[in-house]
């Protein structure tokens, strides 16, 4: 029978990866910590509903590329294709919104897109996001960026560009998606096919889209910053020049303007030369409608996601993944296996004192045994010979050292926390 294969798009996490996996997430972790962040789970799955609300229908994610499904008691589920929406689910849900004070969560896990597979795009993919909610000033959009910048730092990243725009409040971009409109449809037919379709729903899409057509009638399309009332420029103001305060490097971008429905104000995203084609490996800006769109409460809210397998693409070509092989403390060997329930006994006290330890699961020769030691890296291994075990001892080898020494098996635990 033909061996089956995994999903096309999607990944195994294999063992010699993991460490590298582990490192990232503690990065995750620590960053998110110190700026007083803690960590929201939910499930996988969310009523489509949520992403049809919070994410906007006229968006590529929610129009072509969620896995929506009906389950056998025809309820429409989809897996989580980005996590802000279910997020804002979960706090409405939970009351984690506390009055005039920000609620500021970090998640990290999968999330799955029908997209074209291609080296940074997959089907199922991870990610690691922060969103500070219940905030409405420029302070919290810097603080989320300040955050990414902190992550990015702490991994080694030596090289991003930080890319960042303002679509202003609802009233400018209103007025201004009118203009927009307007502008593009006197070009109507030289746009490209996607580009005619968002014109009504999403015409903010057409500026950032990335083919020659659309660059071309872009390049002359009327500027969202010269609608801009007061209240657009101080938010967006501030954020610029906290980051030069912090001599933090960003380049303006005026056509960034994310693919989601429902950003305002600030939006940023991260680039990497290293990355090709997928160039971006993260990105976010503030929402402010998004709580009232899922049925609660206005809480303006601000956050970013990072595509991890991006993230990792970068540490590799850095150099930076050397994650050393994993290593076994002990590996405890007997001559005869009838002699196995000693072997397992003292590998269950190296246990307990907190050691890592393995005995031979295949019931090896000594050679073999000792092969396997090596092949698990074991720092140490004891053995329990005829002649030991008939003398009451164990032999104690050292692995780096070659040196070997006999010691009693009175007393076991003591003597080990004296050699090692
Ligand atoms: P988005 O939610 O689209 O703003 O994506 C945020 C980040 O997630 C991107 O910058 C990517 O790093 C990552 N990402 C999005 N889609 C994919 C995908 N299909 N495969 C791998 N990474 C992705």
């Amino acid at each position: 029978m033909a061996a089956l294969q995994s999903v096309r798009g999607t990944k195994d996490l294999l063992p010699n990866q993991i460490q590298d996996w582990y490192f990232i997430e503690s990065v995750f972790r620590k960053c998110a910590e110190q700026f007083g962040y803690t960590e929201l789970r939910t499930p996988i799955f969310e009523y489509t509903e949520v992403f049809l609300r919070g994410v906007g229908d006229t968006t590529d994610i929610v129009g072509k590329e969620m896995y929506t499904f009906d389950d056998k008691s025809g309820n429409s589920l989809t897996l989580r294709p980005e996590m802000t929406a279910a997020l804002v689910r979960s706090v409405i849900q939970n009351s984690l919104i506390q009055q005039s004070s920000p609620t500021k969560l970090w998640y990290f896990g999968p999330f799955f897109r029908y997209e074209r597979p291609q080296k940074g795009r997959y089907r199922q993919f991870h990610q690691f996001g922060a969103e500070c909610l219940n905030t409405e000033f420029p302070e919290s959009d810097l603080e989320t960026i300040l955050l990414a910048n902190r992550i990015i730092k702490s991994l080694g990243i030596a090289e991003s560009n930080l890319q960042i725009n303002s679509l202003g409040n609802e009233t400018v971009r209103a007025t201004y998606k009118e203009e927009l409109k307007n502008y593009l449809k006197q070009h109507f037919d030289k746009l490209s096919e996607d580009s005619q379709r968002r014109l009504e729903g999403n015409p903010l899409r057409v500026i950032d889209s990335k083919d020659p057509r659309d660059i071309e009638i872009s390049a002359n399309a009327p500027k969202l910053k010269n609608y801009f009332d007061n209240e657009s420029a101080d938010h967006f103001g501030f954020v610029i020049k906290s980051l030069d305060d912090l001599g933090i490097a960003y380049t303006l971008k005026d056509n960034l303007v994310r693919g989601l429905d429902y950003y305002s104000h600030t939006v940023f995203e991260f680039q990497s030369s290293y990355l090709g084609s997928q160039d971006s490996f993260g990105g976010g800006g503030r929402y402010n409608k998004l709580f009232e769109e899922l049925g609660g409460k206005k809480a303006p809210s601000v956050g970013f996601a990072f595509g991890v397998e991006r993230l990792l693409l970068i540490l590799e070509q850095q150099n930076l993944l050397n994650s050393p092989a994993p290593r076994l403390d002990f590996y405890v060997m007997t001559s005869n296996s009838k002699d196995l329930p000693l072997a397992i006994s003292y590998t269950d006290r190296l246990i307990k004192m907190g050691k890592s330890a393995n005995y031979d699961l295949h019931r090896k020769s000594f050679k073999s045994q000792l092969k396997d030691a090596n092949r698990l890296n074991a720092r140490y291994v004891l053995i329990l010979g005829e002649d030991e075990i008939q003398n009451n001892q164990i032999a104690f080898k050292n692995m780096e050292t070659g040196e070997q020494i006999t010691i009693a098996q009175t007393d076991f635990e003591d003597q080990i926390s004296k050699i090692i």
